[in-house]
């Protein structure tokens, strides 16, 4: 492992300061946060990640879970995903983002991981993970080798000739159906991202994955005001049943009323590039009943731009009864 330097910054600012001094906030970033270190500590030791510095936020005030004057939620960046999971407005208001937490990673992982850090997470595409192999997200214009080798677990929608990588996050897809909102404190102030703007898709630059620039410090997420007798769940379908990376997931945010769907978000995990919200299923279900048929239906529209590769064509199918099951279980039907 390489040699780095670690630093406690006694203030946001102070952690903002310091990590301006980065060429980068993207894959390479010579400066990095810590937050849990599940992800970062696991790709210093295998040289994907080799910063000079590294600066340690969970001694900052951010740790938090707040109500919002307007009736949503405040997220500190470092509360950890079993604070989040397990807190009583999470599980009363916003039951989808309390399960997808708990069906990721296992209880000693989300004890130490944090919102931010969530977020941040990284692809488990293999070659990324390897710097014996070439990469283009890790080394941009190497190649990439999942296209033509190892891409059963990898995306079907959002990719592209350059990376085909899946956001590996289940917390971010419960984020992107409840419509959260990422915010940022910088050099040059503080930003409000919307989650669905907040993570890039690859195109030709695959090594930047987000919006952040040098010195971003994700300070904290806000959720709206919960929707009132929606209906909620997230689905998850693996290789086993814990310890192990989403093959297709949806989280499901639902309003009926008649008989009929009024409001749908729906995203869709294990499948993207990032994390999937599908306007395309939701148009298909509002203004329907709620049923099988139409489930189905919703479930065919988010899959329609699928592409697949060559090991994983399997999770077009897989992914369409996943968000069709999801529906059903989120409206008992
Ligand atoms: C064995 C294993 C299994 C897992 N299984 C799952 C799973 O099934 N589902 C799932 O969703 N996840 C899974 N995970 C991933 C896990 O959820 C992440 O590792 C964790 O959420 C990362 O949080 P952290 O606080 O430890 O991040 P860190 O490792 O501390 O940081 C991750 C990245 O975020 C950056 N960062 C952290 N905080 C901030 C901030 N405030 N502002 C800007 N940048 C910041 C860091 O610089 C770093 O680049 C698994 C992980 C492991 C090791
Ligand atoms: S899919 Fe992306 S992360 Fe994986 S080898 Fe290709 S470029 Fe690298």
């Amino acid at each position: 492992m390489h040699t780095f330097e670690f630093k406690r910054p006694a203030s946001p600012q102070a952690a903002v300061a310091g990590a301006a001094r980065a060429k980068t906030a993207q894959q390479g970033a010579d400066v990095r946060f810590i937050a849990g270190g599940t992800t970062l500590l696991d790709l210093m030791k295998l040289d994907v990640e080799t910063p000079a510095q590294v600066l340690d936020i969970n001694r900052l005030p951010l740790d938090k879970i707040e109500a919002t004057p307007d009736g949503g939620l405040k997220i500190g960046a470092t509360v950890r995903n079993s604070d989040l999971a397990n807190h009583p407005s999470v599980k009363r208001d916003y039951p989808v983002l309390s399960e997808a937490i708990l069906a990721g990673a296992s209880a000693q992982l989300r004890n130490m991981a944090t919102t931010a850090g969530n977020l941040l997470q990284r692809t488990r595409c293999v070659y990324f993970r390897d710097t014996a192999m070439p990469c283009n997200k890790r080394e941009p214009g190497t190649g990439c080798p999942a296209i033509t080798g190892a891409n059963r677990m990898l995306a079907i929608l959002g990719t592209s000739e350059h990376c085909i990588a899946t956001n590996p996050s289940d917390m971010c897809v419960a984020m992107a159906a409840l419509e959260a909102t990422i915010h940022v404190q910088g050099v040059k102030g503080t930003r409000a991202i919307p989650i669905g703007e907040f993570h890039l898709l690859p195109g030709s630059t695959p090594s930047r994955e987000t919006v952040l620039e040098p010195g971003d410090l994700v300070t904290h997420v806000t959720l709206p005001r919960p929707t009132s007798g929606s209906k909620q769940t997230y689905l998850k379908l693996r290789d086993r049943a814990s310890y192990e990376f989403a093959l297709a997931s949806a989280a499901i945010v639902l309003t009926i009323a008649g008989g009929k769907v009024t409001r749908a978000r729906i995203a869709l995990g294990g499948v993207g590039t990032k994390p999937w919200r599908s306007p395309e299923a939701e148009a298909a279900l509002v203004g329907k009943a709620g049923n099988t048929a139409n489930f189905r239906a919703a479930a065919e529209a988010a899959l329609r731009n699928a592409k697949p590769q060559s090991e994983n064509k399997f999770k077009i199918e897989l992914a369409k009864r996943c968000l069709t099951h999801a529906l059903q279980l989120a409206t008992n039907s």
